[in-house]
């Protein structure tokens, strides 16, 4: 199969490019804010969103005829934390690709706040939704630089408060030279988790309006997994959150948990309406992680 444009990756791709020389912060905000596949169509400058977001009958296909979301209805109150699973291949990121505009839909409509997103300018819009991606691309350059990548006023005193709120000022202070640590520096290397944790503090740091975060389905250490978890708590706080879960235990406490199989909605509800699904999606896909972690520590 053909893998049209992928914007994540390739924003992804650019980045590890980038890696190689010292770049300034602007050319950081060129590569995230420009977009040569999209018309920036939009003419308003999205406000500060409250965060409601809304989807109403969403088609849309990467390939003609090729439909990956099948007329997907949902809608999210401000503030509130909605999480997503289903299999692999159910088009549960293609809905952060839409919400940020790297494609437009067939048909349906995407609404924030109750205006149609193809009003407002793409920087406008992109900038009040934080995507923390499964795979976190750093930069060659110090954990500091790092989490002010999109907001490089803030102060080495503002990041150690924030880091301090969402609980990794440790972790980060337990490196050899803490913020000045450097993420691709021989040495200690940082994990998958440790370096979504850093990601993390850089969304906080942003203050986003939208939080957007596809966890990690590779296993992720026990330690990053708590320090993840009391993080993800603080950053949803009242604030309009998708999360992408493949650890249940992430998303136990979401207002909604929305399961998508091929395209479709299949079952939607809290984690306790779920579970009481009889042979539900969700129910099982609980059961068997639940089994997996008990096989786990009887091993
Ligand atoms: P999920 O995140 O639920 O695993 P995705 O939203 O990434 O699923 O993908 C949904 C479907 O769309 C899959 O069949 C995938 O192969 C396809 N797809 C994703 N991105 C692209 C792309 N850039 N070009 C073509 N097909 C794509
Ligand atoms: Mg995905």
């Amino acid at each position: 199969i053909t893998m049209l444009f992928n914007p994540l990756r390739q924003i992804a791709d650019k980045f590890n490019v980038m890696q190689m020389g010292i770049i300034a912060a602007e050319r950081v905000f060129d590569v995230l804010e420009t977009d040569e596949q999209m018309t920036d169509r939009g003419t308003v400058i999205a406000p500060q969103f409250k965060g409601n977001i809304l989807l109403k009958d969403v088609r849309f296909s990467y390939i003609h005829e090729v439909e990956v979301l099948k007329g997907i209805s949902l809608s999210i109150p401000a503030g509130n934390t909605i999480a997503i699973v289903g299999s692999s291949g159910a088009g549960k990121s293609t809905i952060i690709n839409l919400l940020n505009r790297f494609y437009d839909i067939d048909s349906g409509e995407i609404k924030i706040d109750n205006t149609d997103i193809n009003a407002f300018t793409l920087a406008s819009l992109r900038k009040q939704i934080a995507v923390v991606l499964q795979d976190v691309f750093l930069f060659s350059d110090t954990i500091f630089n790092n989490i002010t990548l999109h907001n490089p006023t803030i102060s080495l005193e503002q990041v150690e408060l924030a880091a301090k709120q969402i609980g990794i000022h440790e972790f980060i202070t337990s490196l050899p030279g803490g913020y000045d640590y450097n993420v691709k520096e021989r040495g200690v290397m940082l994990s998958s988790g440790q370096r979504q944790l850093i990601a993390f503090l850089r969304a906080y740091v942003s203050n986003p309006s939208i939080l957007i975060l596809d966890e990690a389905t590779s296993s992720i250490d026990t330690y990053s997994e708590e320090l993840l978890q009391k993080a993800t708590d603080y950053l949803t706080e009242n604030r309009t959150s998708i999360i992408i879960a493949h650890r249940l235990a992430t998303i136990v406490n979401a207002d909604q948990i929305i399961v998508m199989d091929k395209g479709v909605i299949v079952e939607k509800g809290t984690h306790h309406e779920l579970l009481n699904i009889e042979e539900g999606y969700y129910r099982n896909l609980y059961e068997s992680q639940f089994k997996a972690v008990k096989e786990e520590s009887n091993a």
